[in-house]
């Protein structure tokens, strides 16, 4: 293998591979590095007894950066959108999600003042992007914006669908109202799950001349004049020009034999976006009448993901996902957060354990390493330009949207800052 590169990529997630695409219409020998056998990171899907298993529920924005960024790279997407419709649970009763102007007006689980209140908070979040922010929390922009406690506790189970945070005293108010008003675009269940989207970007990065390494790791990146050195953990090391890296925060920081004074000071201030996930594979769905149901008695999420998407190749099976988004410091006890989404399950769909097909249950994921909070908005925009010649990219950037459009938008961003870098 070639032990001088144009750029080394650390990482085979969607950031990495995304960037891979990009860097290699520029530049010649260009090496993916990731850790794991697979591809993919937390973009992976696992096939159990012939269903497809994405890490947890995943759906892909579609007025997203992400998407947009992944046709550009003739990636196919092929799956469905869920309708913005299924059931709200509160007070451990169920009723149709107060969604769109025909179910709002019958909801009976809000009286005219409240649906008032509702419309409005809708009217302001589609004009979003016009509305001038204070730097705020969620809380606070809730008390200040929403008036009635009801439509904030359902306000409260949107923001959690669309983030994965269950933190409104932290996140930061206008990345979490972006991110609902780009939800209202509607998502795509993706058919046999995202590592779809991974093997089209591995074969198209591999077809531009990309070669990729796994089952190995960097250990160490040293700062060699203008360009880097970068040592494997089986002790192998190769020269560079330009490094991208798409770790999670800890794991770059301890790569860098230099000090980054803006990771360093992101990494003593990030607070991550937890969940727990218990992904099941049924021969049928109990109760067909739910496909889809929030709870704002507790941060609990369900939806059969097959409701429209292939992610079986076994007939009639459906492949749903139950999650408890946990908030800020909540340690998962896992034997208990279990019990309340298998408990949740059998309230939706009672004696689902019949039809069980194969399940797993992923008690601690992390979904993003770094909410953004208002603090973090500047430190991140620094860090782009903090050590030349090296580009920290992935998902817990979050300079243009958050979640899998981050890690895509941040993936492409780092090759055009390495290509413009080396006209320089
Ligand atoms: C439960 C859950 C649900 C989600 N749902 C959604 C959703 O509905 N919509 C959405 O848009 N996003 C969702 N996401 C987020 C999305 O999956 C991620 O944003 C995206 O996959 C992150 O990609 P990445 O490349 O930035 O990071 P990763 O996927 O984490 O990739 C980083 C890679 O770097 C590798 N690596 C780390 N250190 C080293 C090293 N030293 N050497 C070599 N390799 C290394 C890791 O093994 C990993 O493969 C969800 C995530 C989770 C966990």
């Amino acid at each position: 293998m070639n032990l001088k590169w144009d750029c080394i990529i650390i990482g085979g997630g969607l950031s990495g591979l995304v960037a891979a695409n990009y860097v290699s219409k520029h530049f010649k020998n260009v090496l993916v590095i990731e850790k794991s056998h697979e591809l993919g990171g937390r973009g992976r899907t696992n096939v159990k007894d012939d269903c497809y298993f994405n890490l947890g529920p995943h759906a892909l924005y579609k007025k997203g950066i992400g998407l947009k960024t992944l046709r550009e790279l003739k990636v196919d997407i092929n799956g469905g959108s869920p309708p913005i419709k299924g059931k709200l649970i509160k007070n451990e009763k169920l009723y149709t999600m107060p969604f769109s102007f025909v179910n709002l007006p019958f909801s009976k689980m809000l009286n005219w003042k409240e649906k008032f209140d509702f419309i409005k908070l809708f009217l302001r979040i589609t004009k979003v992007r016009s509305l001038p922010f204070k730097e705020e929390n969620l809380e606070s922009w809730v008390n200040t914006n929403i008036r009635y406690e009801i439509v904030r506790q359902i306000f409260y189970g949107i923001t959690r669908l669309a983030t994965y945070s269950n933190t409104p005293t932290l996140i930061s108010a206008k990345h979490v109202l972006h991110q609902v008003h780009q939800s209202l675009g509607g998502t795509i269940y993706v058919d046999r799950g995202w590592q779809t989207i991974i093997n089209q970007l591995k074969t198209s990065a591999v077809q531009s001349g990309v070669t990729i390494q796994n089952g190995v790791y960097v250990d160490k990146i040293q700062k060699r004049g203008p360009n880097f050195t970068v040592t494997l953990s089986d002790h192998t090391t190769f020269d560079t020009n330009y490094v991208i890296t798409t770790a999670s925060p800890n794991e770059t920081m301890n790569l860098f034999d230099f000090n980054s004074n803006i990771l360093s000071e992101i990494v003593n201030q990030i607070k991550p976006i937890k969940g727990a996930s218990l992904d099941i594979a049924l021969k049928k769905l109990p109760n067909p009448n739910i496909q889809f149901a929030l709870s704002l008695d507790a941060p609990l999420y369900f939806s059969n993901h097959s409701f429209c998407a292939s992610l079986s190749e076994k007939e009639n099976a459906v492949v749903l996902h139950v999650f408890k988004y946990l908030s800020d410091g909540e340690e998962s006890d896992s034997k208990k957060v279990k019990k309340e989404l298998e408990d949740f399950l059998s309230y939706l769909q009672p004696n689902w354990q019949r039809e069980v097909i194969t399940s797993r249950f992923l008690p601690s994921l992390f979904v993003s390493y770094a909410m953004p909070t208002t603090k973090m908005e500047h430190l991140m925009k620094k860090l782009e330009t903090d050590i030349p010649g090296l580009v920290i990219a992935g998902e817990w950037t979050n300079q243009d949207g958050m979640l899998a459009d981050s890690a895509i938008s941040s993936g492409k961003r780092a090759a055009e800052l390495l290509i413009n870098y080396g006209k320089e």
